[in-house]
């Protein structure tokens, strides 16, 4: 069982509520608020060995911490508001280091107005530091991954790939301010922040929307040095990955107060990831995405 079958399993253990727009599946949880806003949680948790080592500058560590809560929240159109924050802690680490995650934490909250109002300290195997993040977003703001249609463009923010071995994954800047703009001014479809892939990200955009897509292998913005397969698969770029109906697209490339890359176009076969090459010939997309199981 991967990752995504697994998450999907969990699904039959939501217990249905009124408070309760959307739970499983999108980059976070959407709730009943008041007649204007919907409340955001999410939640994402970092693991010593997995997403970081102590070799690595704690306060990065603390700043990614923050960053990718900030990044789901922004990836549903919305503005971060109060955090919750356990940690779990071995007893090899110096409470020094747990002091320079947090205020790596701090630093990344204050800049996107987000206040700490908790958590949990325990003891652990491995160092553990765990987010939990609401936000707000206006109903008519919210963008979920099941909204794209045949003929929309695809979208990505920034370049791709190659994010754990330049260490980009401790620095990123999540697109709070690209998301923002994009819901008031070019309405997206769809949007999500990339975490496992671009194409792997995809596949949840299409699942979700019951679509098909076509990548154009030209298209895709690389960072230096980065293969187009490894832009497709490397996970934590935090960048966004959004659909915009086809009318817009190119007008707002050009209006937009930062750059993105049409990629490619939702098409309506269902479930497939195509990509085309120079040449023009199609063909179906190997790369998984990057999973945790
Ligand atoms: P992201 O990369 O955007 O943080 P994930 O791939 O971690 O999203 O999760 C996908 C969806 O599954 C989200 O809606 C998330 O809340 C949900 N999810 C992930 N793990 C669990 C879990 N252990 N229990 C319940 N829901 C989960
Ligand atoms: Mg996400």
């Amino acid at each position: 069982m991967n990752e995504f079958n697994f998450i999907d399993s969990l699904k039959k253990f939501q217990n249905a509520s009124s408070r309760v727009v959307r739970g499983i599946g999108d980059d976070a949880a959407v709730l009943a608020l008041d007649g204007r806003w919907y409340q955001l949680f999410t939640t994402d948790m970092l693991v010593e060995g997995v997403h970081f080592t102590l070799k690595m500058p704690p306060v990065a560590i603390g700043h990614k911490a923050m960053a990718c809560s900030v990044s789901d929240i922004a990836a549903m159109g919305g503005i971060p508001t109060c955090a919750v924050v356990s940690v779990g802690i071995p007893r090899r680490v110096p409470p020094a280091l747990v002091a320079r995650i947090y205020q790596g934490m701090h630093s990344c909250a204050r800049r996107f107005k987000v206040s700490l109002v908790g958590g949990d300290t325990v003891r652990a195997g491995a160092l553990t530091i765990n987010v939990a993040l609401l936000g707000e977003v206006e109903k008519k703001y919210l963008v979920a991954r099941d909204g794209a249609r045949p003929g929309d463009m695809i979208c990505v923010t920034g370049r791709l790939g190659g994010s754990f071995a330049s260490g980009r994954h401790l620095t990123f800047t999540p697109r709070f301010k690209e998301a923002r703009w994009l819901v008031q001014h070019a309405r997206p479809t769809a949007m999500m922040d990339i975490s496992d892939g671009l194409a792997g990200d995809l596949r949840h955009i299409l699942k979700a929307s019951k679509a098909g897509a076509v990548l154009d292998e030209r298209a895709v913005p690389c960072h230096n040095g980065v293969s187009v397969l490894q832009a497709l698969s490397d996970g934590e770029d935090f960048e966004l990955l959004f659909t915009l109906a086809p009318a817009r697209a190119k007008v707002l490339a050009r209006s937009a107060p930062f750059a993105f890359t049409v990629v490619g176009e939702i098409t309506a076969a269902s479930h497939r990831l195509m990509i085309k090459d120079i040449s023009g010939k199609a063909r179906a997309v190997e790369a998984k995405g990057y999973t945790h199981f």
